[in-house]
């Protein structure tokens, strides 16, 4: 018989992904670990897609703690969990925690924590704040729906303009449920109206023209000196912020910054959605700043 625990004291938490070869979660998470005093380990597992509900069981199973979950996982995991209602709305889960206790696994998604959190930490205020999100896969929903959250209007644009449509109609039908339920991440001012709408690639110039917030939700720039966003559009009065954080300093980042641009690297955004699923998991505050010593040390290298 199996048992609920694992024998020692030891927690056990992971990352389900296909692949996690180059994952720096652990290195994020065992950071938090070491400065918290927690017996913990943070480990990595390749799932083949056939196996992924016996590998969420199994790991319930064996005792695991919690589970980050990512690429191609995120949206396929939603139907094996209990999934918070924010999770629900973005269609995808990034954090799950076990408590064989309490019922089925918790499923949270913590990337539209992360993000929203980059930018607030940075001094950017959202309420009432129009952004620009480039990108509608599922970190541009996340980042879309937590950004509209915290009551900034977003028009977003993506190469296959429906999903960009599709994740305006999710913000516009559920912005407001979610204001009156208090999953605002900052307090919104008073007279601030959420709107979402969608746009084509190619009305960027238009779309940036007053916009105060631009981050770039695709995979662009990964690994690649490239840029989803026409450096000639880009000006000093916007903050620009990248998912991609490898490289650390992307192509849109390095001409955002010559535009005179605030910038905000995609480490933060990793840091923050780890950090969230840490206060999931152990309900207490996350050690922030060792977790991104940890990191970013790691990118350096
Ligand atoms: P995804 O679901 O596969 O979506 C990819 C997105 O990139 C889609 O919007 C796609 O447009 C767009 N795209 C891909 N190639 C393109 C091109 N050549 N031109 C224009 N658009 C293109 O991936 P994801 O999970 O959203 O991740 C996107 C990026 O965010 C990745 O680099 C990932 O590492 C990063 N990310 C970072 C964090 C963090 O914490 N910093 C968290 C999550 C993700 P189509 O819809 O038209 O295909």
């Amino acid at each position: 018989m199996v048992s609920a625990r694992p024998m020692s004291d030891m927690e056990v938490f992971g990352l389900v992904g296909n692949p996690v070869g180059h994952s720096l979660s652990p290195i994020i998470h065992e950071a938090a670990y070491d400065e918290a005093g927690i017996e913990a380990r943070y480990v990595t597992f390749e799932v083949n897609p056939d196996d992924l509900d016996a590998a969420i069981g199994g790991a319930e199973a064996l005792g695991l703690r919690g589970l980050n979950v990512t690429i191609p996982f995120k949206r396929d995991v939603l139907g094996l969990v209990d999934p918070e209602p924010l999770a629900e709305r973005i269609g995808a889960v990034n954090t799950i925690a076990f408590d064989p206790a309490r019922g089925r696994p918790r499923g949270y998604n913590t990337d539209a924590d992360g993000a929203v959190r980059a930018l607030t930490s940075h001094g950017v205020s959202l309420a009432g704040a129009t952004a620009v999100v480039v990108g509608a896969g599922g970190a541009g929903r996340a980042i879309a729906i937590g950004l509209a959250d915290a009551g900034a209007t977003i028009r977003i644009t993506n190469r296959t303009e429906s999903r960009a449509r599709d994740v305006a109609a999710t913000v516009e039908a559920t912005v407001d449920d979610a204001r009156e339920s208090g999953s605002w991440a900052e307090e919104p001012a008073a007279d601030v109206a959420t709107r979402a709408s969608a746009h084509p690639l190619d009305s960027l110039p238009t779309l940036l023209d007053d916009a105060d917030v631009l981050v770039n939700a695709t995979s662009v720039g990964m690994g690649e000196d490239a840029s989803p966003v026409p450096r000639a559009v880009l000006h000093e009065d916007l903050v620009v912020m990248d998912a991609v954080y490898r490289p650390l300093e992307t192509r849109l980042l390095r001409e955002a910054d010559a535009a005179g641009a605030r910038t905000i690297d995609g480490a933060w955004m990793l840091l923050y959605q780890a950090s969230a699923a840490f206060e999931r998991w152990f309900d207490e505050l996350a050690p922030e700043e060792a977790m991104n010593e940890a990191l970013r040390q790691a990118l350096a290298q």
